[in-house]
């Protein structure tokens, strides 16, 4: 049985790998597990894989694969061979297809061990590896079983890997996440993707890993039960298909989402473009109160200063006076003026006063 395992850090997919191993007898070979070794025994490949490690690179897909190469070629590794942590890409996906082809080593599976990304958190920072057996715990999930049950009756020396430290969690989900999802397209158009959900009890989990196996392990043995393999695909087919309910449900939930948000965004959009409409139309009637108001204000101010330069222009009072007086007096002359028969009257006494004299 030859496996891929694909899983975010933290998927349990090192945990079930191992429990296949002790199933099945088959190697887990992890990449990671292949650089450090090959770092540690300081070979060509490793001293290469370090120099891009020390420089916080991501070691080239030729070092890797010639590792991985070398591993399968491992007598242990005939029978079959579990991948963790490798392929990582499409292109890597590629180039392992191309390789296992040429050594007749062709993938039965790929599994996507399926976990929500908040669990994910949780049991990342609970992942604890020991020192002196290199197994894998989990001080939330998967704590060690008894005191003394590593090599010589020891207790586990557990510790904390340095990239399972919170700062890189988020940033591993991430590229992870961006990475997976070509991939499971990837193998999903081959028929290799079997999905399991990988959330709760191990045990559970594991049984739920063993059905996802049986059509592949099924299509791995000898020709003459070839009948029941028939069979057993058929119901993986069916399986297939359930499978591919879910994803499509997903797919239409993620476009009604879709839908929502646009709906969401265009009215609020609607609502701003409402409210500027407003604001501008309140601007506007502020701007023509403004005006008005000064108009007014000019005009009073013109009207007052005309009426200053007419009272300016007015001559003085006293010319006023003088010119009144003026004016009476000359009715009042003209009112006390003798009538022509009074003037007659003075005349006639005037001219026999003159005789008289
Ligand atoms: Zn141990």
């Amino acid at each position: 049985m030859r496996l891929v395992l694909l899983g975010a850090p933290g998927s349990g997919k090192g945990t079930q790998s191992q429990k296949l191993v002790d199933k099945h007898g088959i190697p887990q070979v992890s990449t990671g597990d292949l650089l450090r070794d090959a770092v540690a025994r300081q070979t060509p490949l490793g001293m290469q894989a370090k120099a891009a490690m020390d420089a916080g690179k991501l070691v080239d897909d030729a070092i890797v694969l010639a590792l991985l190469r070398e591993r399968l070629a491992r007598r242990d590794a005939k029978r079959g061979f579990i991948l963790d942590g490798y392929p990582r890409n499409v292109a890597q996906a590629d180039t392992l297809a191309a390789m296992l082809e040429e050594t007749r080593q062709p993938l039965d599976a790929v599994v996507l061990m399926d976990v929500d990304t908040r669990v994910l958190f949780r049991r990342l920072t609970g992942r604890r590896t020991c020192r002196r057996c290199g197994r894998v715990f989990n001080v939330y999930t998967h704590p060690p079983t008894g005191l003394r049950d590593c090599k010589g009756g020891k207790e586990h020396d557990l510790f904390q890997r340095p990239d399972d430290n919170e700062a890189t969690i988020s940033n591993r989900l991430e590229v992870y996440e961006a990475q997976t999802q070509p991939l499971v397209s990837y193998y999903r158009r081959r028929r290799l993707l079997k999905v399991v959900d990988a959330e709760g009890e191990l045990d559970v989990v594991f049984a739920r890993l063993e059905d996802a196996l049986a059509d592949a392990a099924a299509a791995a043995s000898p020709r003459e039960q070839r009948r029941p393999v028939r069979s057993r695909r058929a119901s993986g087919r069916a399986k297939g298909s359930s499978v591919n309910d879910t994803l499509k449900g997903a797919a239409r939930k993620a476009a009604r989402i879709e839908k929502k948000a646009e709906k969401t965004a265009r009215k609020t959009v609607k609502r701003a473009e409402k409210q500027a409409k407003r604001t501008v139309a309140k601007a506007e009637k502020a701007a023509r109160k403004t005006v008005k108001r000064a108009k007014k204000t000019a005009k009073r101010k013109v009207a007052t200063a005309r009426k200053a330069i007419r009272k300016a222009a007015r001559p003085s009072l006293a010319k006023r006076t003088k010119r009144a007086v003026g004016k009476v007096a000359s009715r009042v002359r003209k009112a006390t003026k003798p009538s022509a028969k009074t003037r007659v009257k003075r005349a006639i006494r005037k001219a026999s006063r003159r005789l008289k004299r």
